[in-house]
């Protein structure tokens, strides 16, 4: 299979999620996972109508995205960041997925240039291994968050604890959902929670049926990594 045809049979299966769950499509959006991979694969992407990326190391990206061409194309942050890359992430990517810490928050605050748009990370299965802050923290350190003038906390991201069987993950998806809500109903000035970024290659129907507004998918679109 190309990657256009993979990406022609993903997009087919979140809209039979939406479908499913009573979802407009055009809510949800398909981020390509393109960690690892060439530009010349990401190039392919582009060539078939993909617009959104997410990659996982600062320094590959760096490299990679000055050889993609085309416009309107984005990138997120979608791996841990280090603070002493924080400098070089808030130029490459319009959206860092992975704020997991107070001090990471401070950080992005104190060398954007603009309000820069986040989702802060949850650790809903609370695994000792996993980064993210726990659901609890998050509601104390929303304000906190609020009151940063180079912060946007746009909505919140999850990696649920890796199963084979989709299924599992949807009562973590379900949570995450449930918290964003909550969190919005704090009516915090600055923060709306529209976004959602949950589900991968193995559980990203599950997720869309649970509210995902953002996918984040790369196996199933370029093939397993080495
Ligand atoms: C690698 C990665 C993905 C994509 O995983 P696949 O299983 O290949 O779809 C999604 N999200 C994060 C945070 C990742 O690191």
């Amino acid at each position: 299979m190309t990657i256009n045809e993979n990406m022609l049979q993903i997009r087919q299966r979140i809209n039979a999620a939406c479908q499913r769950a009573g979802r407009n499509p055009a809510t949800v959006q398909l981020m390509a996972v393109s960690k690892t991979k060439p530009a010349t694969m990401v190039q392919e992407a582009v060539n078939a109508g993909q617009l959104l990326f997410g990659e996982n190391y600062v320094q590959e990206a760096r490299d990679k995205i000055p050889l993609v061409h085309g416009e309107k194309i984005t990138w997120h942050l979608i791996g841990p960041l280090q603070r002493n890359k924080v400098k070089t992430a808030v130029t490459l990517f319009s959206m860092i997925h992975t704020v997991d810490s107070l001090e990471l928050a401070q950080e992005i605050n104190r060398r954007t240039e603009h309000p820069m748009p986040v989702l802060l990370e949850v650790n809903m299965g609370r695994e000792p291994q996993k980064h993210g802050f726990l659901p609890e923290e998050v509601e104390q350190i929303l304000p906190l968050l609020a009151t940063m003038p180079g912060i946007q906390v746009q909505g919140l991201m999850a990696i649920p604890p890796l199963v084979a069987d989709a299924e599992t993950s949807r009562p973590y998806f379900r949570a995450l959902s449930t918290l964003a809500a909550r969190l919005n109903s704090m009516n915090l000035n600055a923060v709306s929670m529209t976004e959602l970024s949950m589900g991968m290659s193995h559980d990203f129907e599950v997720a869309v049926e649970e509210g995902a507004t953002i996918v984040r998918v790369g196996s199933a679109l370029f093939g397993a990594r080495g």
